[in-house]
């Protein structure tokens, strides 16, 4: 067995042999190794797509904190927020802007660097880099280059929010992020609205009311789920249809910090991806009062609260059980 192989080694047919970068444990002192941490490795030379936590900082792997830690330069959006980054778990890295102003100007510099022998990291502000991030092109001229290029995934805003949206995930469509001017944010919007899959948004808070607006209007009523703040400490998804949703924003005002939108496919939820209220009605009133089941339920669900209250009463007056409460 080789040194220090961690207990989920890659189930893949580079067993035993280690990855470019190696696997994340020399030097850490990591869990399960009874050694002394040991100086870390030089990475081979070649790029590092280096995924970052997109709030809470516990999210990012040993693999990624070694490479950051070992690799000769991190080309970063902004080096201000990766040092402030890298400080907090104890890494001091040579950092290199590389953002969309100057990618241009940097990318043949960076790749001359790897071709020289040294290994770079590309990491984001928050979590993938390449997602709605820089890095393509850097990635596409490597691989023209014939130089080495691996990837340390991680977190993602897109599939977190995807994840807890409820929504079916057997097939979805990530869109970026949607124009900021109403016309032709529609028409993006009406450019997906046949697209047989789930639909995944990033958009800025200021103008999330009115991009849902724009998406149940060309998109129609389609249940939808709006993620924010994921992983941090105010964490929320909102679930509704995406007029419901729009009405909802329009009136509370812009929420706080980051959000995610995710959008239903269009035609009837797929068999088995449909909700099923009594069910979730039965299921909470085993637990509260009509007035609590309904309300939890309608907020889980997005369906309407008189129309869950409604359902919730009945349900609750065939089981025999007094209504408890008022009108809801
Ligand atoms: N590369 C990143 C990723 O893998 O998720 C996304 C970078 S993109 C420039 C930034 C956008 O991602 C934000 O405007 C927001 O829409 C979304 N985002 C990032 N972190 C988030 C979080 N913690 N909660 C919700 N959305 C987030």
């Amino acid at each position: 067995m080789p040194r220090n192989t961690p207990p989920f080694q890659k189930t893949n047919d580079r067993i035993g042999a280690e990855p470019p970068g190696g696997l994340g444990f020399e030097g850490t002192g990591a869990a399960g190794s009874s050694k002394p941490a040991e100086p870390s490795k030089k990475p081979a030379p070649g790029l590092y797509l280096t995924a970052v936590p997109i709030g809470n900082t516990g999210d990012i792997t040993l693999r990624a904190l070694e490479i950051l830690r070992t690799v000769d330069a991190v080309a970063c959006e902004d080096t201000r927020n990766t040092g402030r980054l890298l400080s907090l778990y104890g890494i001091r890295a040579s950092l290199v802007p590389y953002h969309e102003h100057n990618a241009d100007r940097m990318r043949p510099a960076l790749l001359d660097r790897i071709a020289g022998g040294q290994s770079v990291a590309l990491v984001s502000d928050a979590g993938t880099p390449l997602i709605s991030d820089p890095g393509y092109k850097l990635v596409r001229e490597a691989k023209a280059r014939g130089l080495m290029v691996t990837s340390l995934p991680g977190a993602s805003a897109a599939l977190t929010a995807l994840q807890l949206s409820g929504l079916p995930s057997d097939r979805f469509l990530f869109a970026g992020f949607p124009p900021s001017k109403s016309a032709a944010r529609q028409g993006f919007y009406r450019d997906l609205a046949a697209v047989p899959a789930t639909l995944i948004f990033y958009e800025s808070a200021k103008r999330l009311a009115a991009s849902l607006a724009d998406a149940a209007a060309a998109l129609g009523s389609r249940e939808a789920a709006v993620g924010r703040e994921l992983t941090k400490l105010f964490e929320e998804v909102r679930n509704g249809r995406l007029d419901a949703l729009a009405a909802h924003y329009a009136e509370a005002g812009p929420p706080k910090g980051e959000i995610v939108l995710v959008v239903a496919p269009p035609g009837p939820a797929p068999a088995g991806g449909g909700i099923d209220l009594d069910a979730a009605l039965g299921e909470a009133l085993a637990r509260m009062s009509v007035r609590d089941a309904a309300a939890a339920v309608a907020e889980a669900t997005g369906l309407p609260r008189k129309e869950v209250y409604r359902r919730a009463l009945e349900l609750s007056a065939g089981s025999g059980r007094p209504a408890d409460d008022g009108d809801g």
